[in-house]
């Protein structure tokens, strides 16, 4: 079994500098080993050409609700992530997603909500969770489809995201990522 490290597994607080020694720690070796494996010139290309992703993907923050492992993305430039508690385009995720649209000229949108949320959980249990929305029978799953499609519906009210959306330059889709199953579906969203 893996040796515990970190301040959660110990029980001792993040101020243990041990703990935060080991964590740094652990933080560079993670990034010496993506620039030992990586392709260098690739990153050079990509810093001096620009960005070009295909699609803009909005998820949940949660660790299990990773889009590029989810989505098998090796590599930097193809996919423009916005990620927040909940997958909400409040506020600034809004203008991230604008970026998206307008200057990256991403083809789709995808609001990516997940199963097993653990802010449309806390959200259903009476929590404050700002920008999320929940199914009036507060069931758990059906808040987490519910807020997907809330999402969308906040997003489309950015005048130049629904500008886009109604010339056809961009499609704003939905789906539920299942954490257990590694697989995601589609919401039906009646364009
Ligand atoms: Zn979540």
């Amino acid at each position: 079994m893996r040796e515990k490290t970190t301040a959660h597994e110990t029980g001792k607080g993040a101020k243990d500098p041990e703990v935060l020694a080991r964590a740094k720690q652990k933080l560079e070796e993670m990034n010496c080993d993506f620039t030992r494996n990586a392709d260098l010139a690739g990153l050079k290309e990509l810093a001096e050409q620009g960005q070009k992703p295909f699609a803009c993907i909005v998820a949940c923050s949660d660790s299990r609700a990773s889009p590029e492992v989810m989505l098998n993305v090796d590599k930097m430039g193809v996919i423009f992530v916005v990620r927040n508690a909940g997958n909400s385009v409040d506020g600034v995720n809004a203008f991230s997603v604008e970026y998206a649209v307008e200057h990256l000229k991403v083809d789709v949108v995808v609001i990516m909500g997940h199963t097993k949320c653990g802010a449309i959980t806390a959200a259903c249990e009476g929590g404050k969770i700002p920008g999320l929305k929940i199914a009036e029978s507060k069931d758990i799953d059906e808040s987490i489809i519910e807020n997907v499609l809330f999402q969308r519906k906040k997003l489309l009210e950015n005048s130049s995201i629904d500008e886009a959306v109604n010339s056809g330059r961009v499609k704003v889709w939905c789906a539920i990522y299942d954490i257990g199953e590694g697989t995601f579906r589609w919401l039906e969203t009646h364009e």
